[in-house]
């Protein structure tokens, strides 16, 4: 067991774990009971005065770990690649009016062609858009996806394939998002885990739990402790490393989505308490 303070200071929810609420119903119910880390989902900013909704983050006094998401830079249709860099361009523009530091990028993928194509769109991707991060001082988290996304959301599928581009970019814009969902089953997990923050590369961590047997690929994520993942071990890895930023609670789930969300958001606290 890590260090780690077994408190709530460190704790970061996703909007779209708590997908039935709005941005308003986020911020008072996430802050009513002591949660004041969160990270925006852009479903939740569409049609909102952006100004406002960082006037009302400031006022339940939240901290905005990060923008969810950029990225699906790959495709075969150049159109779609360009349209993909102003997509990320927006993204970028909606993080610095929200106050968020970084934005996590689902990287991509496209199915007609390789995989390594797909990887070289996507570090020409960050390319294109690192200027327009560095005018905003908005960082870019590479979020590697578990491979069952290769085919259509992401060609990253390891942090060592992360970390290496991350390296090859060599920018302090441009780091690593750790999710371990995606990441738990990798036995050079940890080792690579030290590797990325020695380069100061590790920018985000999410948890959540892996069901067993899990029934669906996008909408069955666990509340940590409902499935097999060693989570709390692997905070431990991230927070020996030196990382100290939020432990962010990604959960899409169609089960918990049906349930109250306010007392979904209790078990969450208390899964974060005793479970990571
Ligand atoms: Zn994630």
């Amino acid at each position: 067991m890590a260090s780690s303070m077994k408190d709530l200071s460190k704790l970061c929810v996703h909007t779209l774990t708590t997908k039935p609420w709005g941005i308003e119903a986020c911020v008072k119910n996430y802050s009513e009971v002591g949660i004041y880390g969160i990270t925006i989902w852009r479903n939740v900013l569409e049609n909102k005065n952006l100004n406002e909704v960082r006037a009302l983050l400031d006022d339940y006094s939240m901290e905005v770990v990060s923008l969810c998401r950029g990225g699906f830079f790959p495709s075969v249709d150049k159109g779609k690649r360009d349209s993909a860099i102003e997509d990320n361009l927006i993204a970028i523009e909606q993080a610095a009016a929200v106050g968020a530091p970084l934005i996590v990028l689902v990287c991509g993928a496209d199915g007609r062609q390789s995989l390594e194509i797909s990887r070289e769109q996507i570090t020409e991707g960050i390319l294109r858009i690192l200027p327009a991060a560095k005018s905003t001082g908005v960082k870019l988290s590479i979020e590697p996806l578990h491979p069952m996304y290769a085919g259509d959301r992401s060609a990253i599928n390891t942090i060592k394939q992360a970390n290496d581009m991350a390296e090859m970019i060599n920018s302090d814009l441009v780091g690593v998002a750790v999710d371990v969902y995606h990441l738990w089953w990798d036995d050079t997990l940890k080792a690579e885990i030290k590797r990325c923050a020695d380069h100061d590369h590790l920018f985000a961590f999410h948890v959540c739990d892996w069901n067993v047997p899990t029934t669906d690929f996008l909408n069955d994520r666990g509340l940590m402790g409902d499935g097999c993942i060693n989570i709390s071990e692997i905070r431990g890895w991230v927070e020996d490393a030196g990382f100290k930023g939020f432990n962010e609670v990604e959960i899409f789930s169609d089960k918990y989505w049906a349930t109250d969300q306010k007392l979904y958001l209790e078990k969450i606290k208390q899964a974060y308490l005793t479970k990571t």
